[in-house]
């Protein structure tokens, strides 16, 4: 039986991007203004969503499970941060990781066929995604629990 495609985001669903805030400087914080996802680095410095990590590995055997994440065009190292967070949170050598080879870097989420979506947004096409969103962070489905409750 072929399992379920199921693609999560990153930023707000498994990483807490405000947690890297808080290990910017001031400065940096005040240069970046509104436009945060430029700061160099800070795409290494985020800390799992509460309950994220747990989640993968109770969902990974039911689902087929892909990372589906938007990555900032002007912050040259976000897209090797973010892997590198892949590698760090979900561990493992190589196919170790459950997400090895499973990343996708995308801006046209809409364009990823499957069945379910974990994104905190609509944006970068993850609105018009052809199967189901499923919001993170809407009163629906505030946090990790309340997702492995819809989908377990
Ligand atoms: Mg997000």
């Amino acid at each position: 039986m072929k399992k379920p495609i199921v693609y999560i985001d990153m930023d707000g669903v498994l990483a807490d991007f405000k947690s890297a805030l808080t290990k910017i400087s001031p400065e940096l914080t005040d240069e970046f203004v509104g436009q945060h996802d430029n700061i160099p680095g800070i795409f290494s410095l985020m800390d799992p969503v509460p309950g994220a990590i747990e989640a993968v590995y109770a969902l990974k055997d039911k689902y087929d499970l892909y990372i589906l994440s938007s990555s900032p065009w002007e912050n040259p190292t976000a897209l090797g941060d973010k892997l590198a967070w892949v590698k760090k949170y979900f561990g493992g050598e190589g196919s170790d990781n459950v997400f090895f080879r499973k990343v996708i870097f995308s801006s046209a989420k809409n364009l990823s066929r499957g069945d379910i979506l974990i994104d905190d947004r609509t944006a970068n096409g993850a609105g018009e995604f052809s199967g189901r969103l499923i919001r993170f962070g809407s009163s629906e489905f505030p946090n990790w629990q309340s997702v492995l409750d819809e989908l377990l």
